[in-house]
């Protein structure tokens, strides 16, 4: 291949799991990949390190002094990579007309605007942020399916779906046989704990997942169940399937990312290693398939596959998240505004992880759901939602 036939990749959150991971894969790929931009929040040590190995054209910090100090140390390093600062910067590289492929790895609702950037600039979008798509759903598919972007979910069990969908499935389930989507849980750190044991969890505890190692606000997702709510969300729109259309399957040990059932009877299921590398090689390469690093599976020592169906009333918010996508409208962007905040206090300030459900289930009750058919609309709803939330924490304290 010639210089000219790499493809240039921006990393949105490039310093977290999901972004080094990424550059794991792309590093064994340097004859096809090379990196635009790099963006973190605030890990300015890590991005430099990573500036150093992967020398990015643009490397994006949220702070003017961070950047200003990165700046200076690449400066030293004879680095030529321009350093940005702030959100503004964060859709600049993810627009730029010089970027083939973005990974949309950061957490949260932040990456909301540079991903839709990317995706309205017809970019190849490797979905990892999750909240982007759950807060602006049919607004993101149809920017999709107007800009003609290529959407490739991250998410190991979308990622699992779309390998086991037939490929022109685009237009939705109906008319390719597909009766339903078989979505696996790994059921997280606390499976099968009574409410009274749940009452007392550490974040110490909620971040130590049994089978990924993720970032700390995934991990308490992954706790709570909320990241299988969200995952339920994304799937109704990745997808076009009614919430009734998808099953949620316990399956601790997370070697069958999901399935998809046929109304032969027939199931499809995709298989391998816990490691996000598998999705996002995946992502990177389709059609084509390329090495990620991932170990073998060896189904020896897998030995078993267990399903079990999820406790609902132990951990309320898959639920919640259920009801927000039958609502509608702004209900799934209050959901997520919601759990944000009281994810972040219950990693930071001590709010009990019970507490996490109760505070979503009172902010989606107190809010106004409209219809979510533009940005503003979304971005109101988010801001409302974090506010009524902040109230709901104020009130408990
Ligand atoms: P992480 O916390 O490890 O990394 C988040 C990245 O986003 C970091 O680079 C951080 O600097 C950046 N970031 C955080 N806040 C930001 C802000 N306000 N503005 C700009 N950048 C910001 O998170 P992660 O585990 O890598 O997850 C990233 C996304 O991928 C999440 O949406 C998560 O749900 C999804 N996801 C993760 C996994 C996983 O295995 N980690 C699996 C599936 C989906
Ligand atoms: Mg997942």
């Amino acid at each position: 291949m010639t210089a000219e036939k790499h493809q240039a990749v921006t990393v949105l959150g490039a310093t977290g799991s999901i972004g080094t991971s990424t550059l794991d894969v792309i590093a064994r790929h340097p004859q096809r990949y090379r990196i635009y931009a790099l963006t973190a929040h605030r890990s300015r040590e890590t991005l430099l390190r990573q500036c150093l190995v992967h020398e990015p054209s643009v490397a994006v910090l949220h702070e003017q002094s961070d950047a200003a100090w990165l700046r200076d140390q690449l400066g030293q390093a004879g680095s030529r990579t321009r350093v940005e600062a702030g959100p503004e910067a964060l859709v600049d590289v993810a627009q730029a007309e010089e970027v083939d492929v973005v990974m949309a790895a950061i957490v949260g609702a932040a990456g909301l605007l540079p991903t839709l950037a990317a995706v309205e600039a017809g970019k190849r979008v490797l979905l990892a942020n999750k909240e982007a798509l759950v807060m602006s759903g049919a607004l993101f598919m149809n920017a999709v399916a107007r800009s003609g972007a290529v959407l490739l979910p991250i998410d190991s069990e979308h990622n699992a779906i779309y390998q086991c969908l037939p490929r022109e499935h685009r237009g939705g389930l109906k008319g390719h046989g597909v009766s339903q989507l078989l979505l696996t849980a790994s059921g997280g750190p606390f499976r099968g704990w009574s409410p009274e044991q749940l009452a007392n969890v550490t974040p110490e505890q909620a971040c130590a997942h049994p089978n990924w190692a993720m970032g700390r606000k995934i991990s308490v997702d992954s706790a709570t169940l909320m990241n299988k709510g969200l995952e339920l969300i994304e799937a109704c729109w990745l997808f076009d399937a009614a919430p009734e259309q998808i099953q949620i399957v316990v399956h601790p040990q997370s070697v069958i990312h999901s399935m998809a059932a046929y109304h032969d009877g027939s199931v499809l299921a995709q298989l391998g290693n816990p490691d996000m590398r598998t999705p996002i090689a995946y992502g990177l390469a389709w059609p084509e398939r390329i090495d990620a690093g991932v170990a073998d599976l060896d189904l020896f020592a897998v030995a078993r596959l267990d399903f079990e169906a999820p406790d609902e009333t132990a951990f309320p918010c898959l639920r919640l998240a259920r009801e927000a996508m039958r609502t509608g409208g702004t209900a799934p962007a209050i959901l997520n505004a919601a759990n944000e905040v009281a994810v972040e206090a219950f990693l930071e300030h001590g709010l009990p992880f019970p507490a996490i459900a109760e505070v979503v289930a009172q902010v989606m009750e107190s809010q106004a759901v409209v219809p979510a058919d533009s940005l503003e609309n979304i971005l109101q709803a988010d801001r409302m939602a974090r506010r009524a939330a902040q109230a709901v924490l104020e009130a408990r304290s």
